[in-house]
């Protein structure tokens, strides 16, 4: 490692560090990124779901469609330039649980701007019982989280751009021309530590709601599949690999024999021991759901940066000149990084305002 004097320290490799290292690189910037591989971290489990429609009353997400314009863009050109595939489109089918959800479903299908995102669904699915209809959620993808930590890692070896360690923040020292770390300076240090900011100095008191959450990866039951849709089978397998079923839990695809089942939120918990009750309702509810009673091969547990009032804190520590905070992406940050560490390059390089709701807690 030869690369004492850098533009930007960015502390913490998980989807903000990452993808805020890659925009900043392309536009020209030296970059440090520490990492110190913590495995309770949000990314490091997330589903890397991007979902338009959320909640018991089928809420289209505030500002999906800039969001994800600027994701698919940069996911594009995250693929281009890494050479390997991140995204993919699912068809999502939405089971409709009571008549309150199917009234609600009903008001969205008039109202114009669910016309890009909701329809009745009526192909076959793997739901019991579908008493009040399903609805399929157009526009829904899902990212590659843990191929994207891994590649972007690599990319940022390479080019001499990534330590592994903890940093202890008695170890950064702000001076006149910005910071300092060990053998290492900069003229800004970026913290995107997720909510392991509440060990921050300068961040600990933000009003973060931090949620810990629990995803089981199941083997995939191909035996009741062949029982029940024999003729069906080769057409059903294919679609199985881009259909995503939810009903307030959600099963997804996970490479060609898996599955992934989440999720759950416990509010303000960051114990990072899997709890055996939370399996266990995972596992009832897609057996109520489906009948299916799958092996579980992998459960894990994450803690996401969720805030109070449901926007990230991004811009500039008003009590230490030359620190920065890029963190509180919640439930959403595939969805919502990649616009946001696009903001923040701007206002690094051109100067521009960062909205005031990102940076009025800092
Ligand atoms: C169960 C679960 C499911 C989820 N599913 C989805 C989903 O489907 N779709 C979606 O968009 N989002 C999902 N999320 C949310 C998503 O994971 C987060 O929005 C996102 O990962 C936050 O990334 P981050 O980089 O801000 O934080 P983190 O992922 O927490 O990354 C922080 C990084 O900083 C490092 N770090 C921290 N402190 C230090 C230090 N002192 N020194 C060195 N390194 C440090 C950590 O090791 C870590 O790598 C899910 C989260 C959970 C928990």
């Amino acid at each position: 490692m030869t690369v004492p004097q850098v533009d930007t320290l960015i502390i913490g490799q998980g989807l903000a560090g990452s993808m805020l290292a890659f925009q900043l690189v392309a536009r020209g910037q030296q970059v440090l990124v520490i990492d110190n591989d913590h495995q309770g971290s949000a990314s490091q489990v997330a589903a890397g779901i991007i979902n338009p429609i959320t909640g018991h009353r089928l809420n289209l997400t505030e500002g999906f469609v800039d969001y994800y314009t600027s994701a698919t863009a940069f996911y594009a050109e995250l693929e281009s330039a890494l050479g390997i595939s991140l995204i993919k489109q699912v068809e999502q089918v939405r089971l409709l649980k009571n008549p309150g959800q199917a009234s609600y479903f009903s008001k969205r299908l008039e109202q114009d701007a669910y016309a890009d995102f909701l329809e009745a669904n009526t192909a076959t699915t793997l739901f019991k019982e579908q008493q009040y209809g399903s609805a399929k959620v157009k526009q829904t993808s899902i990212v590659n989280t843990s191929e994207l930590l891994a590649a972007l890692k690599r990319w940022l070896i390479e080019q001499n751009a990534h330590l592994n360690t903890q940093v202890d923040y008695d170890e950064l020292h702000f001076n006149s021309s910005g910071v300092s770390y060990r053998e290492f300076s900069a003229s800004r240090v970026i913290f995107c530590e997720g909510y392991q900011a509440i060990n921050n100095p300068w961040l600990k008191d933000l009003p973060f709601k931090l949620a810990k959450g629990e995803i089981l990866t199941i083997e995939k039951p191909k035996e009741k599949l062949r029982e029940e849709l024999r003729e069906e089978l080769r057409a059903k397998q294919k679609e199985e690999q881009t259909q995503m079923l939810s009903w307030g839990n959600w099963l997804i695809p996970y490479g060609n024999d898996c599955a992934k089942l989440g999720s759950n939120y416990a509010w303000q918990d960051t114990d990072l021991t899997p709890s055996h009750s939370v399996r266990e309702k995972l596992l009832n509810s897609l057996e109520e759901q489906t009948g299916l009673k799958p092996t579980v091969l992998n459960h894990q547990v994450g803690v996401r940066p969720t805030t109070t009032h449901r926007h990230a804190f991004v811009g500039g520590i008003s009590k230490q000149a030359g620190a920065y905070c890029f963190n509180g992406f919640g439930s959403k940050g595939c969805l919502t990084i990649p616009a946001h560490s696009q903001l923040l390059c701007d206002h690094l390089i051109n100067n521009t305002q960062l909205p005031e709701e990102l940076n009025k807690w800092l």
